[in-house]
């Protein structure tokens, strides 16, 4: 499949329609004559006595196999783990990944739309940091770095309820004694003009404006009457400005769950079980999430060609 690459490393199908993935694997699976039974789940995995593994199919017909390999996908219904933790396993609770974070800051909502192409985004107490652009949206902030925070923090955030401050640092390229520089040069060169009229790149116009105000800098002050503590409170203001996230949205469609079978329940160098032999895992029904841009799908084909040599060699 031709495959094309975004700026940011996310990987797409040429064509940008699914059905050219669907197309790929049917044909892998025609060419390697594998008989696929349609409109026919399993309801039923049951270990047999002497070895194997009899299925009961939702048709009521039974089928006999030496090896299983389960691809049933996130476990966000309870029902899709249940044939796993019938032969043994427990599952992480599943919980969302891949969101966006609700903010009711009234001068936040006030920038939808505006973007900066790297900011640091930090939740203090729970060790997590990313960097990466971020958007503005209409309901609070989204964008690559959220998505990065919400990847990695979705058991966390989860626990906090989806409550908890989040740290922006607008700056992350230079530091606090820089931007102190930066402002004292201005109060030297530009006496006259107005603060919340001097954006400094790369912030657009109106987030300066806004960060401005958010320092208690009125929208009348000129560089030459910035005092000392003002200015504190700026490099505050654009270093560490702090936001109450008060909720999440999916990003757009996508919803990865984070949970599934627990991993050190499986033997990853083959993807069998160490609790039921001859039975293996592949995909999203594993503890694995990944980010968006199709490391969720890679993880699934991944994990299922793994599973597949190993069980062809047994
Ligand atoms: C709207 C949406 C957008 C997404 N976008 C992205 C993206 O951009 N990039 C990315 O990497 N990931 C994305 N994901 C996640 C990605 O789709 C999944 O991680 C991936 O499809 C998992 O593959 P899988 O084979 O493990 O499970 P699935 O693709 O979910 O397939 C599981 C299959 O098993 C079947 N099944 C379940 N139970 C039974 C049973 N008892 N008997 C028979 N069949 C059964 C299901 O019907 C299903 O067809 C997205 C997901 C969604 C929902």
């Amino acid at each position: 499949m031709k495959l094309k690459t975004e700026k940011d490393g996310r990987m797409f199908p040429f064509s940008d329609a699914s059905q050219t993935i669907i197309d790929c694997l049917l044909s892998a699976a025609t060419a390697a004559n594998a008989r696929l039974l349609l409109n026919r789940g399993v309801e039923r995995a049951a270990q047999r006595a002497d070895d194997g593994f009899e299925l009961t199919l939702s048709n009521g017909d039974k089928l006999a196999c030496d090896r299983v390999l389960l691809a049933t996908g996130g476990c966000r219904a309870a029902a899709t783990g249940q044939i796993a933790v019938s032969l043994g396993h427990t599952l992480e609770p599943p919980v969302p990944s891949l969101f966006t974070f609700h903010i009711e800051t009234p001068w936040l909502r006030e920038l939808a739309g505006i973007s900066v192409e790297v900011v640091e985004a930090s939740v203090p107490g729970a060790r997590l940091r990313e960097r990466g652009a971020l958007l503005v949206t209409h309901w609070g902030l989204s964008g690559p770095v959220v998505l990065r925070l919400s990847a990695w923090g979705a058991r966390v955030l989860h626990g906090l309820n989806y409550r908890f401050p989040l740290q922006l640092n607008w700056l992350p390229h230079l530091d606090a004694e820089a931007i102190s520089g930066e402002l004292h040069s201005r109060r030297q060169t530009q006496p006259a003009r107005f603060i919340g009229n001097a954006p400094m790149a790369p912030l657009p116009a109106r987030l300066w404006e806004q960060l401005v105000l958010a320092a208690g800098i009125p929208r009348d002050t000129r560089w030459a009457t910035l005092t000392r503590a003002a200015r504190h409170s700026l490099i505050q203001q654009l270093i560490r400005t702090e936001f109450e996230v008060t909720g999440k949205s999916l990003n757009k469609d996508e919803f990865v769950t984070c949970g599934g079978v627990r991993l050190g329940e499986v033997n990853l160098k083959t993807m069998e079980s160490r609790i039921c032999p001859g039975l293996y895992f592949a995909g999203e029904l594993l503890d694995i999430d990944g980010l968006t841009g199709g490391f969720n799908f890679q993880a699934a084909w991944t994990t299922g060609w793994i599973a597949g040599k190993a069980m062809a060699a047994r």
